[in-house]
């Protein structure tokens, strides 16, 4: 029961924003929509306020300019790597997992245990109703292989495979990726941080992206390695 000495909740922590340039330098922008799926908005692992961005993502899917609009989503075999159940501990513990290559175990990392989620081929795992999802020229699978986790649409937490998205967005001369969806603090987080990383100009638009975490430590972290915060009226703007 909610007393007087309870802290107020928390407000999300809202990064401060910058309007687009136009300064004349090559503008070739892609919009990746990710892991806009049922499990996370409505299902096992729910992220906060997840449905209520979904106008913002389909004004950005529907705006004209883009020079691809490509979705993500999880995708996972039953015991994968990243549930609790797979290794019978409680959710949202961390244990240190290794790639199913490292067999004397040098290479850790530290993960999350979450509740199942996004199985492959079930309704966890399809995108939330009402996604304009037919304008998507493709959609990147992560987390296919049941020993290795994907944060990141562009490769998984090792580094290790390349998905399709690094050579679509180079394909089509691509300069600026903008970047809605869900979780801000993991699978946004992770695909921007590695987006700056393949020397693409990246943003995130952030009232186009919900975060487990309310806090501002993702948001640093992505502004650190020069991920650029903008929103949906400035990315209209635009690309009007
Ligand atoms: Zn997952």
């Amino acid at each position: 029961m909610a007393t007087h000495t309870d802290p107020p909740p928390q407000a999300p922590y809202e990064p401060e924003t910058e309007a687009i340039p136009d300064d004349g330098q090559p503008f070739h922008p892609a919009l990746v929509v990710i892991d806009m799926q049922n499990d996370f908005v409505t299902g096992s692992l729910p992220v906060p306020g997840g449905a209520s961005i979904l106008p913002q993502v389909n004004d950005l899917i529907q705006l004209a300019k883009f020079e691809a609009r490509i979705a993500t989503r999880d995708h996972h075999p039953t015991d994968h790597v990243s549930f609790a159940k797979t290794h019978e501990k409680p959710e949202f513990t961390k244990i240190v997992i290794y790639h199913p290559e490292d067999a004397k175990e040098l290479l850790g990392k530290e993960q999350i245990l979450w509740p199942v989620h996004c199985l492959a081929d079930t309704d966890g795992a399809e995108f939330i109703p009402g996604l304009v999802k037919d304008r998507f020229d493709a959609t990147i699978m992560k987390g296919t292989h049941p020993s290795i986790e994907s944060y990141s649409g562009f490769k998984d937490i090792w580094g290790k495979n390349e998905t399709d998205l690094p050579g679509i967005l180079n394909e089509r001369g691509v300069t600026d990726v903008f970047y809605v969806g869900l979780a801000g603090d993991f699978c946004v987080k992770y695909t921007a941080l590695d987006s700056v990383e393949y020397g693409f100009r990246t943003w995130v638009v952030v009232d186009a992206v919900k975060s487990i975490s309310q806090d501002e430590v993702a948001w640093n972290q992505m502004r650190d390695k020069g991920v650029r915060f903008t929103k949906t009226e400035d990315v209209k703007k635009r690309l009007a």
